[in-house]
């Protein structure tokens, strides 16, 4: 059968299933390549490899379902980056799938005023920023965003717990813009530098040039956004100047500590323009990332540690990017004024106190199931219950796999604390990732619920 009819039938059906934003958003450009009835395999074409890891994370299974309902045989969906569609296709669509030839800037180039108003860390590029399964996605978005600044994703939102790397990445953007183009028109401020300057402005009766400032720049990036909160003035003049950025097509970037629907003291017609684009959470690294982080931050460095060592620090620090770094500092700097070699033993003992101060970050699976068990209104004695009506099960298997996620403990560890053993729990954990991928409403629950525990 032909992969374009196929598709075609597909289409009305996903359109009914999602809404149309979405649909119009990724998948309007999809364009079907091959059917392969011998591997049962679907695959699908799409501009670039940020919108297929979005796919294949958030869409591949409801996508599968379909065909597979469709085809009636059971279908895999794979997804090939570097194709369009053409543009009379998706003459309706608002989708970020439409690549454009840039255009050579023909303005003057910044001077070097305008450069040296920019906060610079040159050291936060996209070079030295390792990727992982807890940054995969706001990375690609961020390198989406930097190639074509204003139309990939507009306004792209950062969020994610402290020391997780948004400053890191919103400097990237800034670095990788000012490197394509001499004449971009870039900013980078924290939003207490901007309320600093909209004070200032006020005082010193010259908000119309603040005004003009912001609002002829291609990219304004925003860093801690939640700083905003309660400050009405500082966040009504953003709003502004956010919605004429936005509407001549000038990229803002915005990060910040919680997502747009959690910042409570914000407006709300603030809250809803952050909604607008695309908002991609940054989580705490899993061990193999920290340890590649690690990795990447001695490679700059004269004195080298063994697996052994990094490993060390990686397992026992993991909540913030910021504190595995300082670890390491304080390894390096202890060799450099003793010039002995480093010793697990003597690591370890070197770091007792980043240890310790660690482990009481650290969650027990007790606070987990009481959390979980309040939010979903059950009873904490329902978490290691043998009962398993579905009001019950659901919870506890969120609560094991945010105690997989946020603690240390093993499976079998985990599974004592909820009377089961470790094989109920790995399902559990799949069960849930499963469910994240294809419920949206499921997955922004249990995000919630994680950034709760977290802090
Ligand atoms: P945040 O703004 O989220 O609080 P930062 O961007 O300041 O965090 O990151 C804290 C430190 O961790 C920085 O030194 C940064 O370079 C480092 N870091 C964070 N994520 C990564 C990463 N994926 N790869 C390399 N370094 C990282
Ligand atoms: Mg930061």
């Amino acid at each position: 059968m032909n992969c374009e009819t196929v598709w075609a039938s597909v289409q009305t059906e996903l359109i009914a299933k999602l809404d149309a934003d979405t649909y119009n958003r990724y998948l309007v450009g999809v364009v079907p390549l091959s059917l392969d009835m011998e591997s049962d395999a679907f695959t699908l074409g799409v501009l670039n490899d940020f919108v297929a890891l979005w796919l294949d994370s958030n869409y591949k299974t409801i996508i599968a379902e379909v065909l597979s309902a469709v085809l009636g045989t059971s279908i895999t969906v794979l997804f090939e980056s570097g194709h369009t569609r053409a543009a009379a296709d998706i003459s309706s669509a608002v989708a970020p799938t439409i690549e454009t030839q840039p255009q050579p800037d023909r303005r003057k180039p910044r001077s070097a005023d305008e450069d040296a108003i920019f906060t610079y860390r040159p050291d936060f590029s996209f070079d030295t920023f390792v990727i992982g399964n807890n940054n995969r996605i706001c990375h690609a978005a961020a390198i989406a965003v930097s190639k074509d600044p204003g139309k990939a994703y507009n306004p792209l939102f950062v969020y994610g717990g402290v020391g997780l790397g948004k400053t890191h990445l919103l400097q990237a953007i800034a670095n990788d813009v000012i490197r394509r183009s001499k004449c971009a028109r870039i900013r980078y401020l924290t939003s207490e530098e901007f309320v600093n300057l909209y004070v200032e402005a006020m005082q010193k009766k010259s908000l119309p040039a603040f005004r003009r400032r912001l609002r002829s720049l291609d990219v304004l990036i925003i860093d801690d956004v939640q700083f905003f909160e309660g400050k009405v003035g500082s966040s009504e003049e953003f709003f502004h100047t956010f919605n004429t950025m936005h509407n001549t097509h000038k990229q803002i970037v915005v990060a910040s500590d919680r997502n747009p629907q959690d910042m409570s003291g914000l407006e709300q017609r603030l809250v809803s323009r952050f909604e607008w684009g695309l908002s991609a959470e940054i989580l705490p690294p899993d061990l193999e990332t920290r340890v590649a982080i690690l990795k990447k931050k001695q490679e700059k460095q004269s004195i080298k540690f063994s697996d052994d060592i990094l490993f060390l620090i990686a397992k026992r620090i993991r909540s913030n990017i910021r504190n595995l770094e300082s670890a390491l500092t304080k390894l390096i700097m202890n060799i450099s004024a003793f010039g002995s070699t480093m010793t697990i033993d003597r690591a370890e003992e070197l770091l007792v106190d980043k240890f310790e101060s660690e482990s009481s970050k650290l969650l027990s699976i007790e606070a987990i199931q009481r959390r979980v068990a309040e939010y979903y209104d059950i009873r904490v004695a329902d978490m290691t219950s043998k009962k398993r009506p579905q009001n019950i099960a659901m919870p506890r298997m969120v609560a094991m796999y945010l105690s997989r996620n946020l603690t240390n403990f093993s499976f079998p560890a985990i599974g004592d604390a909820f009377n089961r053993n470790h094989a109920t729990i790995l399902h559990a954990v799949g069960k849930i990732e499963k469910k994240m991928q294809v419920d949206e409403t499921f997955r922004h629950a249990v995000g919630q619920l994680s950034r709760q525990l977290r802090t």
